[in-house]
């Protein structure tokens, strides 16, 4: 199927085209469509597959369609992931899919100073990619605001429980609206997941390749 049959707009499409990709593949025409009517997912997918696009592209998507706000740049979409790498790779998504696009992103974690996140942050973003410890920092310090998440997307779930994020995760899902949409990205579905997936999605659609 063609990004444009699956709902995507002309910023996304150009963005797209520039990337060279010419169909969907399997994760995104059936993760894409779900999220564009606003509903919770549940996805097994493994890296390789398309998985970033899959809930990016919506994402970017749902949140061109949306009413401006009065206040420009605050964090609209939270994106979890394991490690810094992937942030970095995720953020890198991010930018280029939006790119014709007029949000900002910035991605967060730890390793690093905290001082240049602290300026980017203060600058106004609309997307943030983290990983939870660097996250949490910033919470406690009071840089980073989550009162108006609308997006909430754990990425590799399963190899953020297997790192020991859990409790991070769970604090940081205390501090979300409860008006949210949320996609579980996981490439196994173990208990853990389950129950991780019980306490954070309303009726998600299970998406499997
Ligand atoms: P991911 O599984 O998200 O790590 O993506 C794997 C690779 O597939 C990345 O290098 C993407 O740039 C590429 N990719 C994602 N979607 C498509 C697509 N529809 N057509 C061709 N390549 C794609």
């Amino acid at each position: 199927m063609t990004f444009k049959e699956l709902g995507l707009s002309a910023p996304l499409l150009k963005a797209i085209k520039e990337q060279g990709y010419t169909k969907a593949t399997p994760i995104q025409e059936k993760a894409i469509p779900v999220v564009l009517e606003k509903k919770d997912i549940l996805a097994g997918a493994q890296t390789g597959t398309g998985k970033t696009a899959g809930f990016t592209l919506p994402l970017l998507e749902l949140l061109s369609r949306a009413k401006p706000t009065k206040h420009k740049h605050e964090v609209r979409a939270l994106i979890l992931t394991p490690t810094r790498e992937l942030a970095a790779q995720v953020g890198e998504s991010v930018s280029l899919y939006g790119k014709h696009l007029p949000f900002k992103s910035t991605v967060i974690f730890g390793g690093v100073k905290i001082n240049p996140q602290i300026t980017q942050l203060k600058k106004g973003v609309d997307i943030v990619v983290a990983t939870p410890g660097r996250l949490l920092d910033h919470i406690s310090q009071g840089t980073i605001k989550l009162s108006k998440v609308d997006f909430f997307i754990l990425d590799e779930a399963d190899r953020m429980l297997d790192m020991g994020f859990i409790n991070d995760i769970k604090k940081i899902m205390k501090l979300l609206p409860k008006e949210r949409q949320n996609l579980l990205f996981s490439a196994t579905y173990s208990d853990a997941i389950k129950k991780l997936s019980e306490s954070l999605l309303k009726s998600p659609t299970l998406i499997e390749v």
